[in-house]
């Protein structure tokens, strides 16, 4: 027998009694006549304990001879501790080791097992075995998991049924590159990997399946970012015969069981919020509501009064920053420097500090009076000891800039604490934005997005005023759900395609199944997507998915761990047909 208990089993209750374990070495303490074990498995640590007073001499050899993250095997007595350790809860006994068995040596790990690692992100994910062994790493995926386990019970409770859909599939349009793959028996032809399996759960509504869910792994050939992966998992879910109504309500109540269940949360009723009401307040369409600063629109207070760069702007912004009107002008240059770099693209920034004796100072002083900028801060409401800070442009660009600044001041500030959630729906987005560089206009969300029944006249002469029974969930400031209520009118589908530029032979090419689908008693319905690693960072108090993910890749699109992508042997590029015209 390996073991009769786990590493994180035993307590005071259990003195006395004979056991067996088995683990990795965590740490060895050796003072000479005395020799511990930190014995460590998926379940905790146990301390093993060596006396030479009372030990055979080659069990003492052993022992001193296990190095780091060793298997062991070790069966002795559960004694209580003489010096007690109250942060582990196994931290009041030990084990006095009659028989020590190794069963496996091991390297020394170039990292350190421990809490905190020495070891940078490639290297920990070159030997994510090791990685794994971490107890954060552990914790996530135990927290993943248990995320999983609620939702499916959640799911089912409300009888959706989880159906499979394939992995080996024809491309479908979710707005990233696809990942293909050839196929060997149809030479010349490849499969696209699902960006998300969306064709085919609302091929499921038409096929009677009302309520469908799905824990599913999609692909998305995107540039990476931090938050990123190539592959990612979705919880994905779809029901017919519903209104945004119903999808809203069974998924708040989704969100609100995994918060009591798995937090032990109460959440309050999610707030709602328009994308356009999102866009005027925060600047963009998933805000962060665990702070305030929100925009003030100074176009009309501060245009008109000789200030060049304000008179040009389509809108002059700001945002008011409690408290902050003792920065110096080292903080100000330096956040002026920031909104300047590539990634922000603001041309300068305005400040204005409102001094605690009611009087302003301000980097554009000679354009303002006194007077001015008591009424410009009143209408900001800005008080004494604030800080306003103001940028200004075309409308997008400024309010894009503004809210990256917002977000900037609320983490300096301390306002963005991970334990406090403020969720929020953001609704009736609209159903298409115009892209400048390829002239055309592109779903906003998916093109089987159903316009608002009474925006569909727009869909010919003013596309962009379309709005659509579309909706993304956020939390603390990310996006973690989107979803909407589809087109199931093959006649509007068809209107839809055109609109986003498919020749009706192209749409038939792409979609015909879909179209044809829809000519056999499609359902009115609609769905929702959750990011599940996201949500489960979100859960975890983190910013990066990368970590709630047994098998991560890097942010060049590696597995670090196997090497992959990789070449093929020319035997195998025949077999697919694939000639490389750059052979590396
Ligand atoms: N398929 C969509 C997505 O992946 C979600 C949905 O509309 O249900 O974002």
């Amino acid at each position: 027998m390996h073991r009769t208990h786990t590493c994180g089993e035993l307590r005071i209750s259990h003195t006395g009694q004979q056991v067996t374990l088995s683990g990795w070495v965590q740490r060895s303490r050796d003072k000479g006549s005395m020799l511990w074990i930190d014995l460590r498995d998926r379940y905790g640590i146990t301390q093993l304990f060596f006396a030479e007073s009372d030990t055979h001499p080659q069990l003492m050899e052993l022992a001193r001879s296990a190095g780091r993250e060793y298997v062991l095997k070790a069966t002795g007595q559960v004694i209580e501790r003489v010096s007690k350790n109250p942060q582990i809860p196994t931290g009041d006994i030990e084990i006095k080791v009659e028989k020590l068995e190794v069963l496996n040596a091991s390297q020394t790990p170039p990292f350190t097992i421990e809490d905190q690692s020495d070891g940078g992100d490639d290297l920990r994910m070159q030997w994510r075995y090791l990685d794994l062994r971490r107890n954060p790493l552990r914790n996530n995926l135990m927290l993943r998991h248990r995320i999983g386990i609620e939702t499916r019970k959640y799911l089912d409770s409300l009888g959706f049924l989880e159906v499979e859909t394939p992995y080996l599939i024809k491309s479908t349009p979710e707005g990233a590159r696809d990942f293909v793959v050839p196929s060997r028996m149809n030479p010349g032809q490849f499969y696209a990997l699902p960006q998300s399996p969306q064709t085919f759960k609302q091929i499921l509504m038409v096929a009677g399946y009302d309520r469908y869910y799905q824990i599913v792994r999609c692909f998305r050939d995107e540039d990476l970012r931090a938050d990123r992966q190539p592959e990612f998992t979705q919880i994905d879910c779809e029901m017919a015969f519903v209104e945004q109504e119903d999808i809203l309500n069974t998924f708040e109540g989704m969100v609100r069981h995994l918060f009591k269940t798995v937090k032990g949360i109460e959440l309050d009723t999610v707030p709602r919020m328009t994308y356009d009401e999102a866009m005027r307040r925060f600047g963009c369409d998933k805000p962060d509501l665990r702070f305030g600063m929100e925009f003030q629109d100074l176009t009309a207070a501060m245009q008109g009064k000789g200030f060049g760069v304000f008179d040009q702007a389509q809108v002059v912004l700001g945002i008011v920053v409690p408290g902050c009107a003792g920065y110096t002008r080292k903080q100000l240059d330096e956040l002026t420097e920031w909104v300047k770099r590539p990634q922000i693209g603001a041309k300068g920034l305005v400040y204005a500090l409102c001094q605690p004796d009611g009087s302003f100072k301000s980097s554009v002083d000679k354009f303002y009076s006194p007077d001015q900028w008591k009424a410009i801060a009143g209408q900001a409401t800005a008080a004494p000891g604030d800080l306003m800070l103001i940028l200004s442009g075309d409308d997008l660009s400024t309010r894009r800039q503004l809210s990256e600044l917002r977000l900037l001041m609320g983490s300096r500030l301390g306002l963005r604490a991970p334990e406090n959630f403020k969720p929020l729906w953001v609704v009736d987005f609209p159903l298409v934005e115009w892209n400048e560089e390829a002239q055309r206009w592109f779903a906003m969300h998916h093109p089987f997005t159903a316009p608002k029944p009474e925006h569909f006249s727009y869909l010919g002469t003013d596309p962009g005023l379309a709005r659509a029974n579309a909706y993304d969930f956020v939390l603390n400031g990310v996006e973690i759900g989107g979803g909407s209520i589809r087109i199931h009118d093959r006649t509007i589908q068809s209107q839809m395609f055109a609109l986003l530029g498919f020749t009706p032979e192209e749409a038939k090419k792409q979609f015909g199944f879909l179209l044809n689908a829809f000519e056999y008693g499609a359902p009115p319905h609609g769905g929702i997507a959750f990011g599940f690693d996201r949500l489960c960072a979100l859960f975890g108090g983190q910013e990066s998915i990368r970590d709630f993910i047994a098998f991560p890749k890097n942010n060049s699109g590696r597995d670090m761990m196997i090497d992959a992508p990789s070449t093929l042997d020319q035997h195998q590029l025949t077999e697919l047909n694939i000639a490389l015209t750059n052979p590396s």
